[in-house]
């Protein structure tokens, strides 16, 4: 039986308040008190040229797409290593996905390996903050600004994480987050697009609301709405905004019980990667750590899998991802089959220990002990 599972999403106590409120306020879909709060806050504490909520950090992803006006043929360079709304996104719009692969020390996107990758067809670089820890940003800039292409964000696992000080999504042109219930921050599903230049605004807000200039008419802008773009229905209802508001107004006190739980785990197994059992995460100088992930890389495939297995027979519900998209089903009829090393690497051996913010000193320290003991069985 599991007692100790990978995740678990945390119920603050305002939620429900917050959920009742807007419910009282006559007014659930989108785009109403709750909303502009999460708005205000990303903006002011985060100094976000403009936030908006979406239903999914996938959206925000589909949103910058349409943004960039990728169409067919345009290339994207992205990493393997990661979710597939990521790739998604831009395949949706036409776009040949381009994938580079990870560094050596750590699953972020290698800026070497965007740079060979870069043609004249190349539309947009997407960067994911892995683990919520900063890819090289001044590396990945220079290119971009070299080459006349956009950045883009993934910055789903990356809430309140930071490049040499700067705001990870405040960087590219935009910056997507995820409210997932397995990211620090939840509301379910939820996400949030960032539009980093002024330029872009006007039109997010369209696309966001259906191609309709919907936003402008209830500021007085226009004196008519109607259907001036392409667009979908990319906002949340105000009782996903409520939980959200909810989760923010913690954001401080959840993101340091994760921070103590993450020390605990890299301090108890330090000796275990010493001795070369496995590799702890490596947070380069310019990033700080948002504590998202606790994962190790093992030495072998067939290693991480007798772990994982280990931590199940002990209670403990460890989990591996991601299949290298360079490798999936859906992706392998258009590969160029370039090789991707490092993607491949962490595909195989990555796995990531339980950690959410209701998890007790007692069970981190119990993964601990377990990961010891099988360790000390290989001896
Ligand atoms: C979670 C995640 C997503 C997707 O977020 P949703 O809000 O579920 O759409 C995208 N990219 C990365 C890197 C993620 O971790």
């Amino acid at each position: 039986m599991i007692n100790i599972p990978f995740n678990k999403p945390y119920l603050h106590g305002r939620e429900l308040v917050y959920i009742a409120d807007a419910v009282r306020s006559g007014k659930i879909s989108g785009d109403g008190i709750f909303t502009k709060k999460c708005h205000s806050y990303f903006e002011s504490k985060f100094g976000f040229r403009k936030a908006l909520l979406t239903t999914s950090c996938t959206d925000a992803l589909e949103m910058a797409a349409i943004l960039l006006d990728i169409k067919h043929g345009d290339e994207v360079i992205l990493p393997s290593f990661t979710f597939v709304s990521t790739a998604n996104a831009f395949i949706l719009r036409g776009a040949k996905l381009v994938f580079a692969d990870s560094c050596d020390d750590n699953p972020n996107i290698s800026p070497a390996a965007i740079e060979e990758l870069i043609t004249p067809n190349t539309k947009a670089i997407v960067v994911v903050h892995y683990a919520g820890v900063a890819c090289d940003m001044d590396r990945i800039a220079s290119i971009a600004r070299r080459y006349g292409v956009a950045i883009v964000e993934d910055a789903a696992q990356a809430v309140d994480s930071y490049f040499n000080g700067a705001p990870l999504g405040s960087i590219g042109t935009f910056g997507a987050f995820s409210f997932h219930e397995t990211k620090n921050i939840i509301s379910g599903e939820g996400g949030m697009l960032v539009v980093n230049n002024e330029k872009y605004i006007n039109r997010a807000e369209i696309i966001r609301e259906k191609g309709t200039n919907r936003s402008s008419f209830f500021r007085g802008e226009v004196d008519k709405y109607g259907w001036v773009d392409i667009g979908s229905s990319f906002l949340p209802s105000e009782l996903v905004a409520a939980y959200l508001f909810a989760q923010l107004e913690n954001l401080e006190v959840i993101q340091s019980r994760r921070k103590v739980i993450w020390d605990t785990y890299n301090n108890g197994l330090r000796s275990l990667a010493d001795d070369g059992c496995f590799e702890l995460p490596h947070i380069p100088s310019w990033a700080t750590n948002n504590a998202h992930m606790f994962y190790l890389v093992c030495r072998s495939l067939e290693e991480r899998g007798n772990l994982i297995a280990f931590l199940k027979s002990k209670g403990i519900h460890a989990v591996f991802h991601y299949i290298a998209l360079h490798t999936s089903q859906f992706f392998l009829p258009h590969s160029d089959s370039r090789a991707l090393p490092n993607c491949d690497r962490y595909t195989n051996c990555l796995v990531r220990l339980p950690i959410y913010y209701e998890l007790l000193d007692d069970e981190v320290g119990r993964v601990i002990e377990t990961i010891h003991e099988f360790f000390a069985k290989k001896k």
